[in-house]
């Protein structure tokens, strides 16, 4: 069978993989929403049209976007997920057991029912009693939430539609006002190959409202040019501080406590982003 799905990143660039089936189509009122079933990664959630995610490689981003800031701050209870409907963020955040509460805003209801259905793999126990999940948009809940959350994850779409506000300066320091005093957010800004300029830009953003901010790298497969960054803005624990023999080893895929330190050794040309 020599079907293919194609991501068509821009004019220049797509990305392609050998499928055998769709296990799943519907467009809500938000986007496309696609669960198809690849020869090389496995099942693979679109939005789109676009990889968000595959049962292949989907540790490295979920656990680099959770465990990072977790380790990061000494005791973090309350943590809010905005967007990851796909549930990887949120079953990863769960493994933390200082966590008591974790809050998941996604604003559509079809990605999280397609991931509880096609992708128990990669989602997490909606049953559980840590979880509270919202379905809404997160810019409005985190706007009204002042001094709730030890840790905010911004595990959204790339910034197009419903998606562009949650990588907005004025987001940004709602997201300073909802953090309790020595809280911090991570959120993820995309390819250092392809928008330089994008993250840049957000770079400067939280800098300006953070007393820290860092950027961090992992590595995953399906997103273009594969080296992808992570953006910290931190109000009092600086992830680079981190004494990894105090991180308690999980039974993690890519993160650890030596990958802790590595992350943020960045190469020059991603360096050169943070000027
Ligand atoms: N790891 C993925 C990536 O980088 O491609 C992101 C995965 S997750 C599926 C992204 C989610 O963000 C989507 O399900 C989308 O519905 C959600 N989202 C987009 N804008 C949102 C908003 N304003 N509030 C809450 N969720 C939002």
């Amino acid at each position: 069978m020599n079907v293919w799905f194609t991501e068509y990143q821009n004019n220049d660039l797509i990305i392609g993989c050998r499928m055998s089936q769709v296990l799943h189509h519907e467009k809500t009122p938000f986007q496309d929403v696609m669960v198809v079933d690849t020869f090389l990664l496995g099942k693979m959630l679109l939005l789109d049209d676009v990889i968000q995610t595959s049962v292949g490689d989907e540790f490295v981003y979920h656990e680099m976007i959770t465990h990072v800031g977790l380790n990061t701050l000494p005791n973090p209870r309350r943590v809010l997920v905005v967007g990851g409907g796909d549930g990887g963020a949120v079953r990863e955040v769960l493994r933390n057991k200082s966590v008591e509460k974790v809050t998941h805003c996604e604003i559509d209801r079809g990605v999280i029912e397609a991931a509880q259905k096609f992708l128990p793999e990669i989602t997490y126990d909606i049953n559980d009693p840590r979880v509270e999940l919202i379905i809404g948009d997160g810019i409005k809940h985190v706007m009204e939430n002042k001094n709730t959350y030890d840790m905010i994850i911004i595990d959204s779409t790339d910034p197009i539609g419903p998606a562009v506000g949650l990588f907005s300066a004025e987001f940004y320091q709602s997201v300073h006002d909802a953090l309790t005093e020595d809280g911090l957010f991570v959120a993820q800004t995309e390819s250092p190959f392809f928008d330089r300029d994008f993250i840049k830009r957000i770079y400067k953003d939280v800098d300006s409202i953070f007393p820290m901010a860092r950027i961090y790298l992992g590595n995953v497969p399906t997103y273009p040019g594969g080296l992808w960054t992570f953006t910290m803005g931190t109000k009092k624990h600086d992830p680079i501080k981190v004494d990894a023999s105090k991180i308690t080893a999980l039974d993690t895929k890519f993160y650890s406590p030596e990958v802790h330190g590595a992350a943020f050794v960045l190469p020059p040309f991603v360096k050169a982003l943070m000027k």
